[in-house]
């Protein structure tokens, strides 16, 4: 497949308050972890590595909900969380569910119905890289067309550049020379896809990625 695990790179940051346990969490897509002040520079050495790559491990098994109302309240956390803050008080009304038919597409978004369409095919890929599609075509709902301001919409999530190159690796793995070209749909609302879209995307996108906590012993 694609896109193996991301090579790790993390900050560790010390803290006086914890004391037997490290935690890790991704913020504004950087992965950070937490260790009591007093671990030595060898427990470090010996402890975090793996618990990164636990945490990494973990993040990349996760897989979007299947049942479309599970979908469909995701996106609405992720359009909260990610979307809303640059939305200017615009609140669209949108429903989101899963599409078996989509060969060449990830997710579509018909802007006037505020229907949005993903792929099933993103069922067996991280959930982060599913999160993206599902930014990507809530953006939609803000900014019809793939100008400037909807790369910043789409690069508030923090994963963004990291899905779009798994996303592409994948393309190209699964469908040979010439797949994941752009391809408009020509009929009916606006239809889009993505998936070879050259443009730069800002990597530091502004807001929170946290993934959870994970808690080990020290
Ligand atoms: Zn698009």
């Amino acid at each position: 497949m694609v896109a193996a695990m991301e090579t790790a790179s993390y900050e560790v940051r010390r803290s006086a308050r914890r004391r037997r346990t490290m935690s890790i969490s991704r913020q504004a897509g950087r992965l950070v972890v937490t260790v009591p002040a007093r671990m030595s520079a060898t427990q470090e050495r010996q402890l975090v590595p793996g618990f990164v790559r636990g945490f990494l491990a973990k993040e990349a098994a996760r897989r979007l909900p299947v049942a479309d109302t599970e979908l469909q309240e995701r996106a609405k956390r992720l359009f909260a969380a990610h979307l809303r803050p640059a939305a200017e008080g615009f609140e669209p009304v949108f429903s989101v569910r899963w599409s078996g038919r989509m060969e060449r597409r990830w997710g579509s978004a018909t802007t006037a119905s505020g229907t949005i369409r993903i792929s099933e095919r993103l069922r067996t890929m991280p959930a982060w890289v599913g999160d993206y599609v599902l930014v990507h075509e809530l953006a939609h709902m803000l900014e019809t067309n793939h100008t400037k301001r909807f790369w910043a919409l789409v690069a508030r999530y923090p994963l963004a550049e990291r899905a779009r190159g798994y996303l592409e690796g994948f393309s190209h793995a699964s469908d040979g020379e010439g797949a994941g070209r752009r391809i408009e749909s020509l009929l009916g609302g606006l239809s889009t896809d993505w998936t070879a879209e050259g443009a730069a995307l800002d990597p530091n996108g502004r807001g929170s990625g946290s993934t959870g906590r994970w808690a080990g012993g020290v």
